[in-house]
C-alpha cells in the first residue's frame, strides 16, 4: 500500500499516453501547441516495465489518457501489455471520442474496461468553436461503438466555459433522461499560459445545477451526496442515468484524492495542480535498480501535496492540462 504523509492511500494512477492531441481544445492548450519530440516519451517497452513497480506498490487503478490515448501508435498492444500486468483490477481511458468507431472492439479485446468520453456540447458549430476542428457526430458514432463494444458503464465528461456551452448543460444532463450513462459536468481548471482566460470563463457546478433543475426538475442526490470518485453524483426525476460534477474549483476534493499521474515523458506528478514532479524515465534509461525506481515512487507519493492552491491564486506554470494527462 502506498501512503502519503496525510494517511490517503495513493492506488490510482493516470497514465497520459502522449502529449498530442487530434483536437484543439480552446480551454485546454494554445491552438499553436508545440508538442515534445517522440524521443522524449516513454516507449512502449519502458512504460510496461514501469507497470510492475506501481502494482507492487499497491496502485490496482489505471486510466489512460493524453493528450489524446487513441492516437498513440500500438494502443491496442500497449493496452494488452498493461491489462496483462499481475495487479491491474481497474483499467479504463479518458478520450475524446474521435477514434472510437475503430477502435472500439479492438481496445475492448485487449482488456480496456471502460471509457469517459469526452463532449461538450451536442451542437455541432458549438463543438468546433471549442474545439477548433472537431465533428461531435463522429464522437457521437464512437460513443455509440464503444457502448457496443462493453465499454460500459459509459461516462460522459464536458468542461463548461462561459461564452461557449453554459446553456447546453441543459441538453448533456437530459441524455441521462434516455439512456443509462453518467453525464459529468466539469469546472474549468487554469494552467500555464492560458490560465486568465480559464479563469474568467468559469462556471461554477452551482451555477450548472441551478441551470439543469430549472428546466428539468430537482437533481436527487445519489447515495446521500457522497463522492464517486471526483463526481458528486445525482440524478434527474425518473432518469436511469446520472448527472455527475466535477468541482475541483469551487468544492475541491482534494482530502479524498488517491490519484497520481504519469506524464508521457516519464515523470511522476502527484497533484494535477502542483508542479512538483519525480523523474522516473531518466534513471529507467539509465538502468535504475527496480529497488531505486520503487524509492523514487514511495519519496513522490509521501510528499504528495496536501491540496491545490487555486483559492491562493497558485496556479501550475510548468505544463497545460494536455502535458500532464487529464
Ligand atoms: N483527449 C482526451 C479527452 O479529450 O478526454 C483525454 C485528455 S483530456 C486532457 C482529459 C479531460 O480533461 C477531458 O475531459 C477534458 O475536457 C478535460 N480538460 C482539459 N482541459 C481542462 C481544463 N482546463 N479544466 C478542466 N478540465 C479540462
Amino acid at each position: 500500500m502506498a501512503l502519503d504523509r496525510f494517511g490517503r492511500d495513493i492506488h490510482y494512477l493516470r497514465i497520459s499516453l502522449t502529449d498530442r492531441c487530434n483536437l484543439r481544445c480552446v480551454y485546454c492548450m494554445p491552438e499553436d501547441m508545440h508538442f515534445r519530440p517522440r524521443a522524449d516519451l516513454m516507449q512502449d517497452e519502458e512504460l510496461l516495465a514501469l507497470m510492475p513497480l506501481f502494482t507492487g506498490m499497491g496502485f490496482h487503478k489505471f486510466r489512460l489518457t493524453g493528450g489524446e490515448p487513441t492516437v498513440r501508435a500500438n494502443v491496442v498492444d500497449i493496452v494488452r501489455g498493461i491489462a496483462q500486468t499481475p495487479g491491474v483490477r481497474s483499467l479504463s481511458m479518458t478520450t475524446n471520442g474521435l477514434l472510437l468507431k475503430q477502435l472500439a472492439r479492438p481496445l475492448a479485446g485487449a482488456g480496456l474496461q471502460r471509457v469517459n468520453v469526452s463532449i461538450d456540447t451536442l451542437d455541432a458549430a458549438k463543438f468546433k468553436r471549442l474545439t477548433r476542428w472537431g465533428d461531435v457526430h463522429a464522437v457521437w458514432e464512437g460513443i455509440q461503438e464503444a457502448e457496443a463494444a462493453g465499454l460500459t458503464p459509459m461516462k460522459l465528461n464536458a468542461v463548461i466555459v462561459r461564452g461557449y456551452n453554459e446553456d447546453d448543460v441543459v441538453d448533456l444532463a437530459a441524455l441521462t433522461l434516455r439512456h443509462n450513462w453518467q453525464m459529468r459536468f466539469i469546472e474549468m481548471m487554469p494552467f500555464a499560459g492560458i490560465s486568465e482566460f480559464q479563469q474568467t470563463q468559469v462556471v461554477t457546478a452551482q451555477e450548472m445545477r441551478d441551470r439543469i433543475e430549472a428546466r428539468l426538475g430537482t437533481l436527487a442526490a445519489v447515495d446521500g451526496g457522497r463522492l464517486d470518485g471526483e463526481a458528486r453524483l445525482y440524478r434527474l426525476p425518473g432518469a436511469p442515468g446520472e448527472v455527475g460534477f466535477l468541482s475541483s474549483v469551487s468544492e475541491p476534493f482534494c482530502a479524498s484524492c488517491t490519484r497520481a499521474r504519469l506524464t508521457a515523458d516519464g515523470k511522476l506528478r502527484m497533484c494535477l495542480l502542483r508542479e512538483y514532479e519525480i523523474d522516473l524515465l531518466t534513471p529507467l534509461r539509465a538502468g535504475a535498480a527496480t529497488g531505486d525506481l520503487q524509492a523514487l515512487i514511495n519519496t513522490a507519493v509521501w510528499h504528495k501535496p496536501w491540496g491545490h492552491g487555486l483559492a491562493h491564486n497558485a496556479v501550475p506554470l510548468n505544463r497545460v492540462m494536455s502535458d500532464i494527462g487529464g
